[in-house]
């Protein structure tokens, strides 16, 4: 059997899974070339994965919906979640685990001392520090103790969603129980941090695979977000953005400008202030399955001054309210727009966009994407 075949079949039953070699490998390229590795860099990664050299992981719970895990889980076509598995060696993670209480203590500590400096420590949820820290305890250890211990022997640590990013929902006012995220208790540390709620999965892939290939861990920015990720605000990729830019908003959910699917800025949307890639990486890989996709204002999850702090349908500020040159205007004057540089520069972002959408379509598959 080619041993990449192994990779789809099911770890407990040995049956084949919702998982082929060709998803596999596809979205394993995919991933990789979201964060700018070569497709042979991908590729080794594959590789090292069908031979069973897996990085440990230890995924860490605290206060949190499980959301983000979830998020994970329900993806399809390919389903990710076994993809991450296969990817990875998942030594201890309270939702997945069959084991409890001192068996799976004992995984914890065999993985921690196995892999010492080698092992990702994934966190997922918020981490209260008022009163001790006594409003969220494992084996009689609080998160905070907990999370300390696993991060300082680890070799990458990632905070999963906006809870162990920054607080999330556990911390909005009046924050009962001092929740606050990962980097915060892990002063001094690299700490990458994909926040949203739930995290895209893609994101966390594509941080992973970039470990896994090659070590190190993508550009970050200076809240930890990964920069392949987090670059840039929705409001500069959103495909209403046409209609901002020519004035044209919905005023009331249900409104003509609503139905019309124009701009959302009225209704609260803080696309203009967050920075995410939800509008050219779309969820459950359903093309359009995106907060403002479905007619809904962004919140600005990936960001810890707005989601859950700032009202949902109050307007923002927006910084820089004209089009980038790079833009095609709304209305352009006859001979006032020089065809070479607005060619150049719409070849430059349609190319960016553009990659970055059909990576979204291909990632979701589709009635015509057919397999060999
Ligand atoms: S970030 Fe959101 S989805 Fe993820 S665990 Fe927190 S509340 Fe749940
Ligand atoms: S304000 Fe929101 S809906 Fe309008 S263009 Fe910007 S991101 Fe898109």
């Amino acid at each position: 059997m080619d041993p990449l075949d192994r990779l789809a079949l099911d770890r407990t039953t040995g049956e084949r899974a919702g998982v082929t070699r060709r998803d596999f490998i596809r979205v394993v390229t995919l991933a990789a070339a979201s964060v700018g590795l070569s497709s042979t860099a991908a590729m080794r990664v594959v590789e090292a994965a069908a031979k069973g050299m897996k990085p440990s992981v230890i995924w860490l719970h605290f206060q949190e919906c499980t959301g983000c895990t979830e998020s994970l889980l329900r993806t399809s076509h390919p389903a990710i979640g076994n993809l991450i598995l296969d990817l990875v060696s998942l030594d201890y993670h309270e939702t997945l685990f069959a084991a409890a209480g001192h068996q799976a203590e004992d995984a914890l500590h065999k993985a921690m001392a196995e892999n010492e400096g080698k092992y990702v420590c994934v966190v997922e949820g918020a981490i209260p520090t008022k009163d001790g820290g006594i409003y969220c305890k494992i084996a009689g250890k609080t998160a905070q103790d907990m999370l300390t211990e696993v991060a300082d022997k680890a070799g990458a640590i990632i905070a999963i969603g906006s809870c162990a990013s920054f607080g999330g929902i556990p911390s909005a006012d009046p924050n009962p129980t001092g929740a606050t995220g990962a980097p915060m208790i892990l002063e001094g540390k690299t700490v990458v941090t994909i926040p949203g709620c739930p995290a895209n999965p893609y994101n966390f892939l594509g941080t992973v695979l970039q470990f896994v290939a090659l070590g190190t861990l993508p550009e970050l920015d200076e809240k930890g977000r990964p920069m392949f990720a987090y670059g840039r605000t929705i409001h500069e990729h959103c495909p209403r953005r046409a209609h901002f830019d020519a004035g044209r908003f919905a005023h009331q959910f249900g409104d003509e400008g609503h139905r019309q699917g124009y701009c959302l800025y009225k209704l609260g949307c803080k696309g203009p202030a967050t920075h995410a890639n939800c509008s050219t990486l779309h969820f459950g890989e359903v093309p359009g399955a995106w907060p403002i996709g479905m007619g809904h204002p962004c919140v600005g999850c990936t960001e810890q001054a707005l989601a859950f702090r700032a009202p949902i349908h109050q307007t923002i500020d927006i910084e820089r309210p004209t089009p980038p040159d790079t833009y095609p205007p709304i209305h352009a004057d006859q001979g006032g727009v020089n065809p070479v540089v607005t060619g150049v520069g719409g070849l430059v972002v349609g190319a960016a966009l553009g990659g970055a959408y059909m990576a979204s379509k291909k990632l979701g598959g589709g009635a015509d994407d057919k397999e060999e």
